[in-house]
């Protein structure tokens, strides 16, 4: 098909004569890659006007859509015979059930009606005891795939001896959050969402304005930034809009690379994605202050703010305050992991459905960019990148937001959830309860040093609290590489130098399944 996103460009292959118009060059003169120039959006007020135009029918497609989506095909029926299953969940083929080979046994179980319907949240409890996902490999096997550290037919045995890897933010507790919801509708119908763009007037930034719309009423709802006259930008993940902004941003007249700074601790992955760039635009200097110390004042540079930071969940603030750009990330700015204090307002802001939601493996962020022309060079990058990114990433995107939305509004209107806790109280009250079994357990110990961390009051959840960062930053008392004494300890995590600083500091992961928080604890506590 395509042999690169330059033959893409040229040909002009996949794309309409809108989305021709679109690459058409940028209205402030600027040259970009390969001599063709990004796609400008409208003004705002015309975007409105689009967008209204478009309301109408889309209105009814998607009414149409999910007329169909939701066509019956009976899952409560198929979960309550799973329900009645005997408790251990297997049965003797009798040939009147399909049966699946599961660890060297038989499982009989009504076959699902849809395929889809093979994840669903209650087959994965009742087969793989939470512990695993079942997935059903054709019309005769089937079998649970243990999460890691556990095994057994049905992931019921856990291994005390395992290796914890904690070296990621894999935010996989928010799984038992949704395993417990209603089982959302994300997998979309083959037909839905073909084109490479979700949104025939919104092409120039790949943006479906059903996402586009649940992007900017979440922010609006829990108060922490704002979108009004701002541009909503797509990437693959925040780590894309990252590179992104750093294609956006660097000096186009500057005679070397921008330099691309951060104060330490700085998120690991600025510095690995910027020299992996290996770009002639930028370049990786890293330390802030010290680069603040020897700039001289007019010389640009691109400064990246975490807040709350990774690793160490402090409020970041820019510290350079000359004349360059910054790049705001906030990742982490939601409830569950600390106060919102007042809505964020800063040029370039990134966002991923990976920490609000748990969604790390859809692979979607968005950045809310003030400027026409910087949201507009982002997009170009994503462009050339990826050719926009995946339609079902976006389908999924809108319904968990909606989804988290949605626990509210059932709050409010005492509707059948009202037994639930919604999403970000439920969040903030497990990540509140992890941090103070957390603290219980590094009592039991004198090996670490832990930052200490403010309460402050939350607009949203209305109540003061200290921050419950996704990380446990650590650093060792002694004089010892953190890293690998947790390593011997059978904890996998993250040492200090890639944060920029010494080998006596350890980030360790504070996001992981329940039974493995657990075992971390037992581990940190146990160390003498
Ligand atoms: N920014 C920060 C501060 C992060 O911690 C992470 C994930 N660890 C990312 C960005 C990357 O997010 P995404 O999964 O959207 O690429």
């Amino acid at each position: 098909m395509f042999e690169g996103s330059q033959a893409v460009v040229q040909n002009g292959e996949g794309m309409d004569t809108k989305s021709e118009r679109a690459l058409k060059g940028p209205q402030d003169g600027a040259q970009f890659l390969n001599g063709h120039e990004p796609p400008r959006p409208p003004p705002p007020a015309r975007r409105l006007a689009i967008i209204s135009w478009t309301t109408f029918s889309v209105g009814v497609n998607f009414a149409l859509l999910a007329m169909m989506f939701v066509q019956p095909s009976s899952p409560s029926d198929w979960f309550s015979k799973a329900r009645l299953l005997p408790q251990e969940h297997l049965k003797k083929t009798n040939g009147s059930a399909p049966c699946y080979n599961s660890a060297n046994r038989v499982l009989c179980l009504p076959r699902p009606p849809s395929p889809r319907l093979s994840f669903s949240a209650s087959e994965h409890l009742l087969l793989c005891s939470g512990n695993g996902h079942y997935v059903i490999e054709d019309e005769e096997t089937g079998a649970c795939h243990c999460h890691a550290c556990f095994s057994g037919g049905h992931c019921e045995q856990l291994d005390p001896d395992c290796h914890l890897n904690l070296f990621h933010g894999d935010p996989t507790l928010f799984e038992e959050y949704w395993l417990t919801q209603p089982d959302a509708p994300t997998v979309i119908p083959s037909w839905q969402g073909m084109s490479y763009f979700a949104h025939r007037n919104n092409d120039y930034l790949f943006v479906d304005y059903f996402l586009e719309q649940a992007i900017r009423k979440i922010h609006g709802m829990v108060g922490n930034a704002v979108t009004e006259g701002r541009y909503i930008v797509l990437g693959v993940g925040s780590t894309q809009l990252y590179q992104a902004a750093l294609y956006a941003l660097a000096s186009p007249e500057s005679p070397s690379p921008t330099p691309v700074v951060s104060a330490i601790p700085h998120y690991s992955s600025f510095e690995g994605c910027t020299k992996f760039m290996d770009s002639r635009k930028y370049k990786w200097v890293g330390d802030a202050e010290k680069f603040k110390r020897s700039a001289t004042k007019d010389q640009p540079y691109i400064e990246l703010v975490t807040s709350p930071n990774n690793p160490c969940g402090s409020m970041n603030k820019p510290v350079v305050n000359g004349n360059g750009s910054v790049v705001n990330d906030l990742a982490y700015y939601w409830p569950h992991y600390t106060a919102i204090t007042a809505p964020a307002d800063y040029p370039i802001m990134l966002w991923t459905m990976s920490k609000i939601s748990g969604h790390a493996g859809t692979r979607l962020g968005w950045a809310i960019v003030e400027d026409a022309s910087v949201a507009a060079k982002m997009a170009y990058f994503i462009q050339l990148n990826t050719l926009g990114l995946s339609q079902d990433a976006q389908a999924r995107g809108i319904t968990l937001l909606r989804a988290i939305m949605s626990s509210y509004e059932n709050q409010r209107a005492g509707g059948v959830e009202r037994e639930r806790q919604p999403f970000f109280h439920y969040g903030q009250a497990v990540l509140e309860g992890r941090w103070r079994r957390m603290r219980q357990a590094l009592d039991n110990t004198s090996r670490f040093d832990l930052p200490e961390y403010e309460s402050s009051f939350c607009s949203f959840l209305g109540k003061n609290f200290r921050a419950n960062p996704a990380f446990l930053w650590l650093k060792c008392k002694a004089e010892e590489d953190c890293q690998q004494l947790l390593k011997e300890n059978k904890i996998i995590a993250r040492g200090g130098a890639v944060f920029g600083m010494s080998t006596q500091y350890v980030r360790v992961s504070m996001l992981d399944r329940h039974p493995l928080f657990d075992l971390l604890l037992a581990r940190l506590a146990s160390l003498k």
